[in-house]
């Protein structure tokens, strides 16, 4: 018997004309993270995953992190559809397993198969009864449901199925740039914009020697936390000191936030552009702090074009740490290195700021040839590991 995987595809099937270019995706991103452990086909609305059994975890684990799978099933693949072959494998999947109660389910596909499906579940059902003691048939609630499915040239057997991730594909819908800081919130915002088929980049701002490189290193290490659901984030970092050391000299403190973030929103558009980004993603969330009331949102978003994408704008934090706990960014996410902007906090930031009054403040510093210098001296990271990360920190 050869182990298989079958995928049921999530939204994918509402995709009428572009489901090709789906399918394609999906596969390219299960095979860049499964490598040759698994030989995939499709056949009939369903991707198979053949694999090793020795394999079988470390690719369920693939899976089960992967956007546009719907359900998982894992089971067996008979080479051909005859009765004999199908009962034979049945009772030897039924041994292994532990139940008291069951039923039979079966599909076919075969038109032509010479019995109907549930003539099939019934006459399997009693061959299941016949060689296993102590269990019976519960049509409704069965400890384990056995199914059964019968194409053209191939039967398959299977008894779990797992849910999986939803969503589409990363790479179907383009790409984004996810502003990411230590903090809880933009790793959650880019998994979930990952969700929607965005693959993603990140811009980190940092700024040394008032942040750590341990900081830095938080920061890399949640990128590649997040890439396991995706493939590599590449990784612009920043360096924002001297925009900072200057806001912070001569603009009234009320403001340095508000101003420090147009700044951000600023070099964050024009790196989106020269990387082929169609949007920015980050993890404001409505309320949370001064400049993410409205208004403080409205005159930040106001110096840049490009669509601004805040997936967690209407999450609580408790939902907001509840889904960080749930992809594994937490633990990372809580690790106590500072920010920047945690340094340049001032003690009363305005929550009402006003666009013409930071415009005026604008005028009293360079900032377009600190933004430009800032961009000149970017630094692009790839290809590092989760691991590598880790044990930086
Ligand atoms: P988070 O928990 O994600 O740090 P936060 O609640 O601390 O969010 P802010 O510090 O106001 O909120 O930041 C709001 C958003 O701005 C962040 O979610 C992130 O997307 C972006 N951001 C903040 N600081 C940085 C930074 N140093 N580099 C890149 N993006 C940043
Ligand atoms: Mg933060």
């Amino acid at each position: 018997m050869q182990k298989v995987f079958m995928i049921k595809y999530a939204e994918l099937n509402t995709k009428k004309d572009n489901i090709g270019m789906f399918l394609r995706i999906l596969k390219q991103n299960i095979e860049e993270k499964t490598k040759d452990l698994a030989v995939i086909t499709f056949d009939k609305g369903r991707m198979f995953l053949k694999i090793e059994e020795s394999n079988f975890e470390k690719v369920l684990q693939i899976l089960k992190k992967t956007f546009g799978i719907h359900e998982i099933e894992i089971g067996y693949e008979l080479l051909n559809t005859e009765m004999n072959t199908i009962e034979q494998n049945l009772l030897e999947i039924v041994k292994e397993k532990d139940f008291h109660t069951f039923k039979v389910e079966t599909k076919r596909s075969d038109k032509n198969y010479p019995l109907k499906s549930p003539e099939i579940s019934k006459y399997l059902g009693g061959v299941i009864l016949k060689n296993k003691e102590g269990i019976e048939v519960d049509v409704h609630h069965p400890d384990v449901t056995f199914y059964v499915e019968i194409r053209k040239d191939h039967a398959y057997i299977y008894s779990e199925k797992i849910k999986g991730l939803g969503g589409y594909p990363v790479g179907t819908l383009g790409k984004g740039l996810l502003m990411l800081s230590g903090g809880i919130d933009s790793p959650v915002a880019g998994y979930l914009t990952m969700k929607r088929g965005v693959k993603i980049e990140a811009i980190y701002f940092e700024s040394p020697p008032h942040t750590s490189e341990e900081a830095k290193n938080k920061v890399l290490s949640l990128a590649s936390i997040v890439s396991e659901y995706g493939s590599q984030i590449k990784v612009h970092v920043i360096n924002f000191t001297k925009i900072q050391e200057e806001i912070y000299k001569n603009i009234p403190h009320e403001y340095l936030v508000t101003i420090m973030r147009r700044m951000m929103y600023r070099i964050s558009e024009i790196i989106a552009r020269h990387n082929r980004c169609k949007i920015l993603i980050n993890g404001e969330s409505i309320g949370q702090v001064a400049s993410q009331t409205l208004s403080s949102m409205a005159v930040i978003n106001e110096v840049v074009r490009i669509p601004v994408i805040r997936p967690v704008a209407c999450f609580d934090k408790l939902e907001i740490i509840s889904l960080a706990k749930e992809i594994g960014t937490y633990e990372t996410s809580i690790l106590p290195y500072q920010d920047c902007c945690t340094i340049f906090v001032p003690e009363h930031p305005v929550i009402n700021p006003e666009k013409e009054k930071c415009e005026e403040y604008e005028k009293l510093i360079p900032y377009e040839d600190l933004i430009r210098e800032a961009i000149k001296n970017e630094t692009v990271i790839t290809n590092q590991t989760k691991k590598e990360f880790e044990d930086l920190l």
